[in-house]
Protein backbone atom coordinates (compact mmCIF):
# COMPACT_ATOMS: atom_id res chain seq x y z
CA UNK A 1 0.00 0.00 0.00
CA UNK A 2 1.74 3.65 -0.96
CA UNK A 3 2.23 6.26 2.44
CA UNK A 4 -0.42 8.14 0.68
CA UNK A 5 -3.14 5.35 0.86
CA UNK A 6 -2.15 4.10 4.31
CA UNK A 7 -3.00 7.88 5.59
CA UNK A 8 -6.35 7.71 3.97
CA UNK A 9 -7.16 4.72 5.20
CA UNK A 10 -6.41 5.98 8.64
CA UNK A 11 -8.17 8.85 8.39
CA UNK A 12 -11.27 7.03 7.51
CA UNK A 13 -10.90 4.38 9.68
CA UNK A 14 -10.57 7.47 12.45
CA UNK A 15 -13.58 9.44 11.09
CA UNK A 16 -16.15 6.14 11.62
CA UNK A 17 -14.42 5.99 15.21
CA UNK A 18 -15.68 9.57 15.85
CA UNK A 19 -19.21 8.65 14.27
CA UNK A 20 -19.92 6.08 16.63
CA UNK A 21 -18.80 8.08 19.54
CA UNK A 22 -21.25 10.53 18.55
CA UNK A 23 -23.84 7.98 18.10
CA UNK A 24 -23.76 6.84 21.75
CA UNK A 25 -24.12 10.41 22.42
CA UNK A 26 -20.94 11.14 23.99
CA UNK A 27 -19.84 14.50 22.77
CA UNK A 28 -16.70 16.48 23.20
CA UNK A 29 -18.00 19.50 24.71
CA UNK A 30 -16.72 23.25 24.92
CA UNK A 31 -14.89 23.86 28.43
CA UNK A 32 -16.14 25.90 31.21
CA UNK A 33 -19.22 22.80 31.59
CA UNK A 34 -20.14 21.76 35.02
CA UNK A 35 -23.00 19.29 34.03
CA UNK A 36 -23.89 17.42 30.70
CA UNK A 37 -27.51 17.60 31.37
CA UNK A 38 -27.41 21.46 31.50
CA UNK A 39 -26.83 21.68 27.54
CA UNK A 40 -30.06 19.65 27.04
CA UNK A 41 -32.15 21.67 29.67
CA UNK A 42 -31.03 25.18 28.29
CA UNK A 43 -29.00 25.25 24.92
CA UNK A 44 -32.62 24.68 23.07
CA UNK A 45 -33.63 28.04 24.10
CA UNK A 46 -29.99 29.73 22.54
CA UNK A 47 -29.06 30.17 18.95
CA UNK A 48 -25.84 28.79 19.64
CA UNK A 49 -24.50 31.54 20.36
CA UNK A 50 -21.24 30.45 22.18
CA UNK A 51 -20.66 29.31 18.48
CA UNK A 52 -20.51 32.61 17.05
CA UNK A 53 -18.07 33.79 19.57
CA UNK A 54 -15.20 31.18 19.20
CA UNK A 55 -12.69 32.40 17.01
CA UNK A 56 -10.93 29.31 16.65
CA UNK A 57 -13.93 28.63 15.23
CA UNK A 58 -13.92 24.63 16.72
CA UNK A 59 -18.10 24.74 18.32
CA UNK A 60 -20.68 23.55 15.79
CA UNK A 61 -23.93 23.47 16.85
CA UNK A 62 -25.36 19.96 16.65
CA UNK A 63 -29.32 18.64 15.80
CA UNK A 64 -30.34 19.04 19.27
CA UNK A 65 -28.96 22.41 19.59
CA UNK A 66 -26.41 21.78 22.33
CA UNK A 67 -22.66 22.77 21.47
CA UNK A 68 -19.93 20.42 20.72
CA UNK A 69 -16.24 20.63 19.65
CA UNK A 70 -14.46 19.60 16.49
CA UNK A 71 -10.99 19.72 16.40
CA UNK A 72 -10.30 19.18 12.86
CA UNK A 73 -9.18 22.51 11.80
CA UNK A 74 -7.85 24.15 15.18
CA UNK A 75 -7.99 23.46 19.02
CA UNK A 76 -8.91 25.61 21.83
CA UNK A 77 -6.66 28.57 23.20
CA UNK A 78 -9.41 28.49 26.35
CA UNK A 79 -9.84 32.19 25.54
CA UNK A 80 -13.00 32.33 27.99
CA UNK A 81 -15.58 34.08 25.17
CA UNK A 82 -17.55 30.94 24.67
CA UNK A 83 -18.42 31.42 28.97
CA UNK A 84 -18.75 34.98 28.57
CA UNK A 85 -21.36 34.81 25.73
CA UNK A 86 -23.66 31.95 27.18
CA UNK A 87 -26.00 33.63 28.66
CA UNK A 88 -27.77 30.52 29.98
CA UNK A 89 -24.70 29.74 32.23
CA UNK A 90 -24.46 26.46 30.81
CA UNK A 91 -20.62 27.42 30.16
CA UNK A 92 -19.20 29.81 33.32
CA UNK A 93 -15.93 31.15 33.75
CA UNK A 94 -16.19 29.88 37.40
CA UNK A 95 -16.50 26.29 35.75
CA UNK A 96 -13.54 24.16 35.31
CA UNK A 97 -11.00 25.31 32.85
CA UNK A 98 -10.78 22.06 31.10
CA UNK A 99 -12.53 20.11 28.03
CA UNK A 100 -14.08 16.69 28.94
CA UNK A 101 -11.40 14.78 27.05
CA UNK A 102 -7.94 12.52 27.40
CA UNK A 103 -5.49 12.72 25.13
CA UNK A 104 -3.29 10.17 23.89
CA UNK A 105 -1.43 8.72 21.21
CA UNK A 106 -1.91 5.18 19.65
CA UNK A 107 1.17 3.64 19.52
CA UNK A 108 0.06 1.55 16.48
CA UNK A 109 -0.61 4.77 13.79
CA UNK A 110 2.14 6.69 15.40
CA UNK A 111 5.08 6.74 12.77
CA UNK A 112 7.62 7.53 15.13
CA UNK A 113 6.92 4.96 16.91
CA UNK A 114 7.06 2.88 14.19
CA UNK A 115 10.29 3.98 13.53
CA UNK A 116 9.97 6.78 10.97
CA UNK A 117 11.38 10.04 11.89
CA UNK A 118 7.93 12.80 12.47
CA UNK A 119 7.69 15.47 15.17
CA UNK A 120 4.65 17.06 13.96
CA UNK A 121 2.46 17.10 17.13
CA UNK A 122 5.36 18.63 19.21
CA UNK A 123 5.68 22.14 17.48
CA UNK A 124 1.59 22.87 18.13
CA UNK A 125 2.05 21.80 21.74
CA UNK A 126 2.17 25.00 23.45
CA UNK A 127 2.10 23.56 27.26
CA UNK A 128 5.24 20.92 26.31
CA UNK A 129 2.96 18.01 26.78
CA UNK A 130 4.37 16.11 24.35
CA UNK A 131 7.45 13.95 25.32
CA UNK A 132 9.73 12.01 22.95
CA UNK A 133 11.53 9.22 24.91
CA UNK A 134 14.71 8.99 22.67
CA UNK A 135 14.02 10.03 19.00
CA UNK A 136 10.74 7.57 18.37
CA UNK A 137 8.81 6.79 21.34
CA UNK A 138 6.14 10.18 21.79
CA UNK A 139 4.19 10.25 24.81
CA UNK A 140 1.55 12.83 26.49
CA UNK A 141 1.88 13.80 29.50
CA UNK A 142 -1.04 13.83 31.35
CA UNK A 143 -0.39 16.49 34.15
CA UNK A 144 0.64 18.89 31.42
CA UNK A 145 -2.01 18.22 28.81
CA UNK A 146 -4.83 20.43 29.10
CA UNK A 147 -6.74 18.50 26.20
CA UNK A 148 -6.82 21.92 24.00
CA UNK A 149 -6.55 19.75 20.61
CA UNK A 150 -4.23 21.48 18.35
CA UNK A 151 -2.24 18.83 18.20
CA UNK A 152 -4.95 16.34 16.73
CA UNK A 153 -4.86 17.95 12.99
CA UNK A 154 -1.01 17.96 12.92
CA UNK A 155 -0.78 14.30 12.79
CA UNK A 156 -0.26 12.87 9.58
CA UNK A 157 -1.63 9.26 10.58
CA UNK A 158 -4.42 10.88 12.57
CA UNK A 159 -2.39 8.56 15.20
CA UNK A 160 -4.16 11.30 18.30
CA UNK A 161 -6.93 9.58 20.12
CA UNK A 162 -9.48 11.50 22.26
CA UNK A 163 -11.16 9.74 25.14
CA UNK A 164 -14.02 11.70 25.93
CA UNK A 165 -15.05 11.92 29.67
CA UNK A 166 -18.03 11.68 30.57
CA UNK A 167 -18.97 14.40 33.52
CA UNK A 168 -21.94 15.56 35.32
S1 LIG B 1 -24.31 29.86 24.45
FE1 LIG B 1 -24.74 28.57 26.26
S2 LIG B 1 -26.90 28.10 26.09
FE2 LIG B 1 -26.22 28.82 24.07
S3 LIG B 1 -25.70 26.96 22.93
FE3 LIG B 1 -23.87 27.74 23.89
S4 LIG B 1 -23.72 26.64 25.83
FE4 LIG B 1 -25.80 26.45 25.12
S1 LIG C 1 -12.43 28.90 25.13
FE1 LIG C 1 -12.25 30.15 23.25
S2 LIG C 1 -11.24 28.81 21.73
FE2 LIG C 1 -12.01 27.48 23.41
S3 LIG C 1 -14.03 26.79 22.71
FE3 LIG C 1 -14.35 28.63 23.98
S4 LIG C 1 -14.38 30.37 22.50
FE4 LIG C 1 -13.48 28.57 21.44
S1 LIG D 1 -4.13 18.31 23.47
FE1 LIG D 1 -2.51 18.11 25.05
S2 LIG D 1 -0.79 17.23 23.94
FE2 LIG D 1 -2.19 18.04 22.38
S3 LIG D 1 -1.48 20.15 21.94
FE3 LIG D 1 -3.03 20.29 23.58
S4 LIG D 1 -1.87 20.22 25.51
FE4 LIG D 1 -0.53 19.45 23.88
Amino acid sequence: MERRELFSSLASSFNKEARDETKNNILLRPPYFQNESDFHKECINCNGKCSNFCEEHIIKIGEDKTPYLDFTNSGCTYCDECAKACEYEVLNIEHKKQINAKISIDIIKCLSWNQTMCFSCKDPCLDDAIEFLGMFRPQIIDDKCTSCGFCIKACPTQAIEIKIIEQG
